[in-house]
This record gives C-alpha cells, structure tokens and sequence, in this order.
C-alpha cells in the first residue's frame, strides 16, 4: 500500500479504565478496515479461561508497539497504551510518541479513577483527545451523565458530536449531530454496513438543540465561525468540521460520540472522527530536543526536508530478530542508509525498514517525518535513544524508568512450574521496562520488583489468570537501600590452603560517602604497576558487586565512592582467588566498623478528590508521614501534592476508597531516599 502524505498520518493511542472496552472496539476498527478478516471473539469473564490461548495471541497482536491500517484515505497507526496505567514511566512512553489519542469510558460507569490519571497524564503531553462513550446498550448508561464529568472531573470542554439513539436494549443506533442523520448498523454484517437515514421527526429538535450548542461554543474559539455564527448565517458541514478540527487540536475542546462496540454500533464514525479531527504529525508542534555538542536546546520541525531524527520508543524481541520501534520526528530516511546513534556515540546502518500490520512487517524503502516503524538490524540500541543525520545531531530526551521500590518474592508450587514460571517472568519482563526480576541466593526463592504495590499486584494477576502460573507469592515489601553517613575505612584478610597453595591476601579500603549518585563506585588509590592491571580490576568489580548484594542490613548500598588503598599478597597462580575474598571482607569490615544508615523510598504522590472528602484524606495522609506540597481545586475535584514515604502507602487504595467512597484516586511515583527516622530503625537487624 503506498505511503500516504504526511498530512493524512494519524499516530494515535488509546487509553482508557480496564473494561471499559479497549480491546473490543480495536477489534472492531481492524475488522472494519479490512486489516483483520474476523472479529476475535469477546468473552465474559468466565470465557477468559478458555480462550487463554486465543486471547493471548490476539493480545500479542494488539499490543504490537504500533500496528497500521488505513480508513477514509489517512494511514491510522495504532500505538499500543499500557494495560495498566498506574504508571507513569509506562505511559509517558506511549504518550510521547503519539499525535492524539481516543479515550473510551463505559457509559454506566462514567470517569473512572483510571481514566482520571491517565488524562491528566495526557494533559501534560498537551495530547489532544476525542471521548468514546461505550456500552450504550448497557441497562443504566447514561451519555449526558458521562459528558457532565467528563467537564467535571477531568475539566474538559466536551462537545457532543455523535448521540446516542434510544438506550440499553432500544438502542438503534447513533445521530450525528454535524451530518443530520441516523445512522443504523447491519447486524448481519456485524455492523459492517450501515445506514445514513433522515433524522427522525421525534429527534429533530434534540439534534438541532446539539448542533446549536456546538456552533456556540466552537464560536468562542474560532473567529471564522464566531462571524458566519454572529450574522446569524447558515453554517454548513465543512465549515462546522473545519472549526472543530481546529478546536480539537489546539485542545480547547474535546468531541465526544456515543456507541456501543460489542453491538457493533457507533465504530465507524469514532474512525471518521480520528481522521477528521485528530492531528497528523504536521500538526504537532516542533519536537524539542538538545544539540549533543553543546547541550544547547534544539527543534526539529516535522518535515521531510529538515535533517532526519528519530526516537526509538520500544524494543520487542522478535523470534526472527529484534525490532526497534521509533518514531520518526524529521527529515526522511532510505532502508540501508546510516545514521547516528546519538548517545552512544555509534554509527548504525538501519537494514531494514518495517511498517507493522500486527505481527509482520511489511518492508519500505524511505520513511519521513511522522512514521512509526520497525527497524531491523540494528547493533546497538535502547528505548529512548535518538537516531540522527551524522552531521545534524539531536538528543531528545530520554525516557526515564525510575528504580524499582517494591519487591515480592515468588515460588513456584512444584517443580514441574519452575520452567513455565521463568518463561512468563522473561515473557512480562520484555513487555515491561518498569518491571525486574532477581534471584535471592539466600532463600532460592524469585524476587519481582517494581514501581509499587499495584503494579506487582497487576502483574501478579497476569501471571495467575493469563498464564496460569501455579505459585506462591510473599508479601510485598519495601526495597530499601542503606549508605554511610560519613567516611569509613576497612581491612580484610584472606588465608586459606587450596591444594598445596596457600593464599594469602591483606587489603585495606576506605568509604567516601557521596550524595546525588545513585550506584556505587569503586576506585583504586594503588600505586601504579603494583600490581598487574586486570588484578585491580578484579578487586573493584568484586567491591561492587558485594555492595549491591547488600549492606549491614543486607540491603544494596547507594550513594558511595569504595576506594581501594592498601593490598598485599602471596604470589601464587591462584592471587586473584585471595585479592577478591579480601576486598570483599574489607568491605564487611567498614560495614561493621562504620555509620551506616536505612534508606527508604519516597515516593511523590497525587491524590484526586472530590472536595467534600478533602479534610479526612489530608489527616490520613498526615497520619502516613506525608509532606504535603499544594493542593489544588479544579472545579468540584481537589488535587493533592506532596511526597510520602513508600512504606506507609501499603493498602492505601482501600484506604482512600473507603475515605472517599470510591471516587478518589491516587498516583504513586518513585522520588528520592531518605534515612529511616530513628524510632522506626529498631525493627531492622543488622546481618553482619
Ligand atoms: P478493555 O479492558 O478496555 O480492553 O475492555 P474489553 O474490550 O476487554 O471489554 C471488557 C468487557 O466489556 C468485555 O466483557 C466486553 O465484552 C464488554 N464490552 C465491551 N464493549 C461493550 C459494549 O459496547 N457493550 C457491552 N454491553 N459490553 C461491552
Ligand atoms: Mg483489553
């Protein structure tokens, strides 16, 4: 299929609350596009189970970092949003490289608590939106009461633009308030073909009652129609579709259309409306970056004719070969040709150029400003790293996956599980940059880490439900880290008989607490050529790696500067074995002999509220440690500020539910360390 002008690109996402009709309505819009040829059935919970495996291919399909199809003449790409949304490090990656987005909400439910962070997350990445008001057909749904907090809550200026025609079991069909028509879907071709007829005489006044309110308000932000709307003359389709393009992009207003998927109702034209009032990457602003050299700011306008930049968003491991999925910011690019790896420096020869259908790829020759693709053979790369022309560099900014602070440990049930378990942990792993895994000698036991309870929590469930992982998990806890308090020194010996050797070593080190770092480091203070280079090394890789492996409380240590002063030894074939062994008593030694301190996580957290609530969730979060930073009133909601320690926010989502009668919501983000206050230190036991 032949590249279309950039003008007629949609990158796009979609976001919304778990349930509310995401993988339905992706369904439907491959489907009516031509680019699947079924629709993948929808099961009910109970149906999960049995069509594990099914979904999990269909899983694997949709969350393909970006999958293409096209509909009315626009090439649409389909940029994968997390399933879970708690997160910000995973959301800010799918949110940076899309041009619009399409929220859904299910229309008994309304604004749910998730749909509340992630539009505001989408605020912040200034992504302008069109609303989809889901599940029509459901007994209590409620289209305007939706609209309302849509304005409320997330204060948006919502406009309806396509209405829903009769409700629950009645509903027909949807009205499109701009074109004057019903439109009805075929239910013999699951809603493939569909109807344009007259608005019925009963509905006139309603649609006419819309359309007026449209026109008003898109006549506060557009001088063109404010005219025709202010002589009081007639206002045509075009003209009422032109200004609310532009609307929609400049984010003054939001369009929302009514529907229900799983009835294969109001799909397409929630596909009309990406197209007709979604960005294209021209009308995106300039992408804003830094010139390497001189760490000066620097744009790329979106143009094929600028230098070429792009923005490697995510990495999948293919079977075949790993694909690196970028977006391209500026300038054009031919399959073979070379670029730059900005940060490290490396020149890359970019083989292959792949637009993505689901799971395979269909090769091109050149791409330009505002593609997503795949890119195959590649040496050297990581998400988040810019590619550039070798002669006109930019940097944008990396994306940032904060440390973990939470860990769980996991076992399987019988030892038949222990190769499944590994398979699912790498499988979730590759898919999850903000989820780790380790391996505890001590206990034999599998330890899960991530950015805070409900994500190990989501994680966790995957594992149970879509995988069917047979095992048992421990309680999470905090990841706490330890450093000195001041500077410290060390010494360890090493003497021991192997074979008819006898290893001897004696090596002295001394600490440097530094702040603002966060792993450790180890240098040598040796004089030079007293021992062979690799020896020293050796010594510094084996402080490091005991310093990670815990402290005097067995936790990592951060924040300090290892150096290495004093070592004598034996000369035998087996040296290293001694040197290493020493170095690493010498550490335990300052450990002992030093100040060391606990260091918890602080976490920087965003509480939404309705106002009434205000007073008892500020005296719990009192209660929690909280430092409370500001808070904010944005029309009924109030939104608290602050940061908090992670280890009092175990079990806060049941708290605030109850605090707040289900209709708060938080967000919890990793920020700082900071020593364990005095009274709390007692329950840790030092282990050395
Ligand atoms: P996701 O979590 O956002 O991907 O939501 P799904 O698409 O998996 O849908 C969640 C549940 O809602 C499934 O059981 C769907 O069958 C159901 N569902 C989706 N759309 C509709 C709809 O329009 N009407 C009704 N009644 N149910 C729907
Ligand atoms: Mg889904």
């Amino acid at each position: 299929m032949a590249t279309k002008p950039t003008e007629r690109v949609r990158n796009l996402g979609i976001i919304a609350h778990i349930d509310a009709g995401k993988t339905t309505t992706t369904e439907r819009f491959l489907y009516y596009s031509g680019r699947s040829h079924k629709i993948g059935e929808v099961h009910d919970g109970q149906a999960i189970m049995d069509f594990r495996e099914d979904e999990r291919e269909r899983g694997i399909t949709i969350s393909s970092a970006a999958t293409t199809f096209y509909w009315n003449d626009c090439e649409l790409n389909l940029i994968d949003t997390p399933g879970h949304v708690d997160f910000t490090a995973e959301v800010e990656r799918s949110l940076r490289v899309l041009d619009g987005a399409v929220v859904i909400f299910d229309g008994v439910e309304g604004v749910e608590p998730q749909s509340e962070t992630v539009w505001h997350q989408a605020d912040r990445y200034d992504v302008p939106r069109i609303c989809f008001v889901n599940k029509m057909d459901r007994i209590g749904a409620d289209f305007f009461s939706c609209v309302e907090q849509i304005r409320e809550r997330l204060g948006a200026r919502p406009l309806p633009i396509v209405l829903p025609m009769g409700a629950s079991e009645d509903l027909v069909g949807v009205l499109d308030v701009i074109g004057r028509c019903l439109l009805v879907f075929d239910r013999d071709s699951q809603g493939e073909r569909y109807e344009r007829l007259p608005v019925p005489a009963g509905s006139a006044g309603f649609v006419e009652e819309h359309r007026r309110r449209l026109i008003e308000e898109l006549a506060n932000h557009d001088d063109g129609l404010s005219t025709l709307f202010l002589e009081e003359r007639p206002i045509g389709e075009e003209e009422l579709r032109a200004a609310l393009r532009r609307a929609t992009v400049a984010r003054a207003v939001t369009p929302v259309l009514a529907g229900a998927a799983l009835r294969n109702i109001g799909v397409q034209p929630l596909l009309d409306a990406v197209c007709l009032y979604l960005p294209s990457p021209l009308d995106a602003p300039p992408a804003r970056g830094h010139d390497p050299a001189t760490g000066e700011a620097a744009t790329r306008e979106p143009r094929a004719d600028a230098p070429f930049s792009a923005y490697i968003f995510k990495i999948v491991s293919a079977a075949s070969a790993d694909l690196f999925y970028a977006r391209v910011y500026s300038g054009s690019l031919a399959a073979g040709s070379p670029a730059r790896n900005v940060r490290s420096g490396e020149r890359e020869r970019i083989r292959r150029i792949l637009r993505m259908h689901a799971q395979h790829g269909e090769p091109v020759e050149t791409i330009e400003a505002g593609d997503i693709v795949a890119f195959v053979g590649m040496k050297s790369c990581a998400t988040g790293d810019t590619l550039a022309d070798e002669r006109h560099p930019i940097q944008y900014e990396p994306i940032h996956f904060p440390d973990t602070v939470v860990s769980v440990s996991v076992e399987p049930k019988t030892s038949a599980e222990r190769d499944k378990l590994a398979d699912v942990l790498r499988r979730i792993a590759r898919e999850d940059p903000t989820f780790r895994q380790s391996f505890d000698a001590d206990t034999g036991q599998t330890i899960l880490s991530g950015m805070g309870e409900l994500h190990l929590d989501v994680v966790k469930n995957r594992m149970i439900r879509e995988f069917n992982v047979q095992a048992n998990f421990g309680k999470p806890r905090v990841s706490y880290r330890e450093t000195f308090t001041g500077p410290a020194s060390g010494r360890g010996e090493f003497a021991r008989a192997l074979g008819t050797q006898q290893l001897w070593a004696e090596v002295e080190i001394g600490i440097e607490p530094f702040a603002d770092h966060r792993k450790p480091e180890a240098v040598s203070r040796l004089h030079q050529g007293r021992m062979p280079e690799p020896m020293v090394d050796g010594m510094l890789d084996s402080l490091l790696i005991s310093a990670e492996g815990g402290g005097l409380y067995g936790f990592p240590l951060i924040n300090v500067r290892i150096v290495l002063l004093e070592a004598r030894y034996a000369e035998t074939g087996s040296a290293e074995i001694a040197v290493n062994a020493a170095a690493a008593a010498a550490l335990r030694d300052a450990l002992r002999k030093g100040r060391v301190t606990i260091l918890e996580p602080i976490m920087k957290f965003e509480v939404r509220c309705p106002e009434e609530y205000l007073g008892g969730i500020l005296k719990n979060l009192g209660g929690r440690r909280a430092q409370i930073e500001d808070t904010k009133f944005t029309g009924k909601t109030v939104l608290v500020r602050g940061t908090v320690p992670l280890a009092e926010m175990f079990g806060y989502s049941t708290s605030l539910r109850s605090q707040s009668q289900g209709r708060g919501s938080f967000n919890l983000e990793p920020f700082d360390y900071s020593p364990v206050p005095e009274p709390l230190r007692a329950s840790f036991q030092p282990r050395l």
